[in-house]
């Protein structure tokens, strides 16, 4: 019985990170609607969403308008607080060297991304950037929710641009 329960448990765990991974998806969706790199991001406490970003480097002006760190500032405005404790992201590409650093000082649980980015991904591709022996917080990671569609939406892009 209790292995039964354990994979229900499991099972449902996944749908709830599919669920999140959708809504970062729908913010990489605004991005691209504004010509921006499709990528979005939430953020997430006791099951609700209290942040939320999307790409907007061009339209910002700003090199460090990336969805993770729009989310982060939006979580931060939302709480009063520059840590987010017991918050968990969501985002849809694998998170650069600048923003796996906002994801470490900003003290975030979990780290949830759809698709590896072999360029720039700081956490498994390019780095391996939370296992410095230097940072002072741990942050967990797992990927590959919806990692077609959100890689997809990526590639589609650049091939347009090309095009
Ligand atoms: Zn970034």
């Amino acid at each position: 019985m209790g292995n039964i329960f354990l994979i229900i448990f499991v099972l449902e765990k996944h749908e709830i990170h599919l669920a999140f991974m959708r809504e970062a998806l729908k913010q990489a969706k605004l991005a691209k609607s504004i010509n921006e790199v499709p990528v979005g991001a939430i953020i997430v406490k006791n099951s609700k969403i209290i942040g939320s970003g999307h790409n907007q480097n061009i339209s910002s002006h700003s090199v460090s308008a990336h969805a993770e760190i729009n989310a982060i500032n939006k979580a931060g405005l939302f709480l009063k607080n520059y840590r987010l404790v017991e918050c968990d992201m969501y985002v849809t590409v694998e998170p650069c060297h600048m923003c796996a650093k906002a994801i470490v000082d900003a003290r975030l649980r979990n780290l949830y991304f759809a698709t590896p980015e072999p360029k720039s991904g700081a956490i498994i591709s390019v780095d391996s950037f939370f296992e410095k022996n230097f940072l002072n917080h741990v942050v967990n990671y797992e990927y590959g929710f919806l990692q077609e569609e959100c890689s997809n939406i990526i590639k589609n892009f650049f091939i347009s641009k090309r095009g």
